[in-house]
């Protein structure tokens, strides 16, 4: 039976990195794999979709070339040439992961992991040890389980459509939920989104969910604000009849729930080697990733804390430092800046206006125009960027964006409020012009104060 100081579950981003570095630092690491290297961000998540919402801008781009003196018939979509690009990226990024892997002399097992006892995985059949093991399987789709649910696809689906369905209705108005409806509605679909609250992205600021809303409505996404799917029924047609709580009926081709995610804990045996769960069903551990048992660990999605790759890749790595080496490396959970690829993006990082408002005074700033490309294109398209100050410090606690390069703007605030940057850091940062970053240093005049 191979022995290994470390064997981690899963190959995803944070599974990956933290058996490479581990390896690096000269541990003997094997690594199991059931599905796709690389995980729900490089095949069913982050990478396919960033690229599909890419593929979907370009409808607009050829829109918006008209008010710019372009003349000519608008190019069609091409979603199988689109879908044979995309997936041809993904197997040079599975194969890229292996060789990192490969190079760093960690052992590859492709199958499923299941514990036999604390200590022993059966993978396949084949029975390895391991001195310390990690839990990086992460999350899979989760389906409200209502009468015809069977009918409806998930994002691991969404990903391998043979062609755009004419119309569809999509389920959920969280992250997955909004950046499909801006992927279908680019290539031409009748959206139709449908989400319990009265605003999408439950957690957001209010300023940026209230911008989302108009935005998507302006791109001509049909919003069901406030209703859940109670039904689904089969038609003679191989269509699909969605009935909503307040009695609407939608008629569409194709239902994609986006209903949220849950740890991907199938068949791990998670009993039989003492691991216990929390009361969500999820892997419970304690800040230094160990689990119930001190030298089992778990990190990223199966864990359901911050649910980011880029946080799954910190937490393997971080976790291989400690195990490893010497652990040094400071790393900042505090804020984290996110975004959502929804169309225009959103991008957030640090408290929104009222998590701010509840710890004390907090100056708001908010800048809201038309971004210069759309003074001129015709589309309507705004632009928001606020900024949430505590009054007390002047510490900027919170920065949110919804706009063109929201997302890439975001990284860098990031930077900023991970260094805890003040509002007069901001205002005395010279901007660049003509841009609408230039609107994160120029943002005087307080909008109101909170809390
Ligand atoms: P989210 O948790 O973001 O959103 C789930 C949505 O589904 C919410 O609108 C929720 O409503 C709704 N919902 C949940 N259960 C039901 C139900 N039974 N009936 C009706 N509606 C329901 O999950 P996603 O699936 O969008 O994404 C999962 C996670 O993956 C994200 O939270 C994020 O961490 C990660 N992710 C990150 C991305 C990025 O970084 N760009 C992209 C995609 C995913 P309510 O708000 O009322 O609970």
């Amino acid at each position: 039976m191979q022995e290994f100081d470390l064997f981690v579950i899963g190959g995803g981003s944070g599974g990956v990195r933290c058996a490479r570095i581990a390896a690096g630092l000269g541990a003997r690491v094997g690594i199991a794999e059931s599905r796709h290297w690389g995980g729900t961000c490089v095949n069913v998540g982050c990478v396919p979709k960033k690229l599909m919402v890419q593929a979907a801008e370009y409808a607009s781009h050829a829109q918006d070339a008209h008010g710019f003196g372009w003349r000519g018939a608008a190019p069609q979509a091409g979603w199988p040439t689109l879908m044979a690009a995309k997936n041809a990226e993904i197997a040079r990024l599975n194969a890229i992961y292996v060789k990192l892997l490969q190079g760093a002399g960690v052992e590859i097992f492709e199958g499923h992991a299941r514990f036999l006892d604390p200590h022993t995985l059966d993978i396949n059949g084949e029975h390895i040890r391991a001195k310390k093991i990690v839990i990086a399987t992460g999350g899979k789709p989760a389906a409200p389980g209502i009468s015809g649910g069977e009918l409806a696809i998930v994002s691991d689906d969404a990903f391998y459509l043979d062609d755009v369905p004419q119309r569809v209705v999509v389920v959920g108005g969280g992250y997955i939920g909004v950046e499909f409806a801006g992927i279908f509605r680019g290539f031409g679909a009748q959206v139709d989104l449908v989400y319990r609250q009265p605003l999408p992205l439950r957690g957001f600021d209010n300023d940026l969910r209230q911008s989302l809303a108009e935005a998507l409505a302006a791109q001509g996404v049909l919003v069901h604000a406030g209703r859940s799917p109670n039904e689904i029924v089969l038609m003679p047609d191989n269509s699909r009849r969605v009935m909503l709580s307040d009695g609407t009926m939608i008629d569409t081709d194709l239902v994609f729930f986006a209903t949220g995610r849950v740890p991907n804990l199938d068949r791990l045996g998670l009993n039989d080697a003492g691991v216990r769960l929390d009361p969500r069903g999820t892997v419970a551990v304690d800040s230094d990733f160990c689990t119930s048992q001190k030298h089992i660990f778990a990190i990223g999605d199966v864990c359901n804390r911050l649910n980011l790759t880029p946080v799954a890749i910190a937490e393997g790595h971080m976790l291989a430092e400690r195990l490893f080496g010497d652990g040094t490396r400071d790393w900042s959970f505090a804020p984290v800046p996110t975004a959502v690829f929804s169309v225009p993006p959103v991008a957030t990082c640090g408290l929104t206006e009222d998590e701010a408002a509840k710890l004390g005074p907090a100056d708001i700033f908010v800048a809201s125009f038309t971004p210069m490309r759309h003074t001129i294109s015709g589309r309507v398209r705004r632009t928001l960027m606020k900024l949430v100050v505590d009054q007390a410090s002047n510490r900027v606690l919170g920065a949110h964006m919804i706009g063109d390069d929201a997302a890439e703007m975001m990284q860098a605030i990031g930077v900023a409020m991970t260094a805890g940057a003040t509002k007069r850091d901001f205002d005395r940062t010279i901007g660049i012009h003509p841009t609408s970053a230039e609107e994160w240093v120029t943002m005087r005049t307080r909008t109101r104060v909170a809390g």
